[in-house]
């Protein structure tokens, strides 16, 4: 069952991190012309997991929220 808690303490963190700076910097926009197609010329890309994140947060926010 140990490995089971690692993943669910990774994940944790991951979120946490994820939450605390969800987009890092492109490195793609220098090697296109025009708006890059990675970022979509906002020159800011979401990390892994960055909108899954936020959706889980929301919905357990929502969650929290409509308790009785
Ligand atoms: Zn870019």
């Amino acid at each position: 069952m140990d490995h089971v808690l690692v993943i669910l303490a990774l994940a944790a963190f991951w979120v946490l991190f994820v939450c605390l700076s969800p987009t890092r910097e492109c490195r793609s926009c220098g090697r296109h012309r025009g708006p890059c197609p990675r970022c979509k010329g906002t020159g800011r890309r979401f990390r892994l997991g960055a909108r899954l994140a936020g959706k889980a947060l929301l919905a357990l926010r929502k969650a929290w929220e409509e308790r009785p």
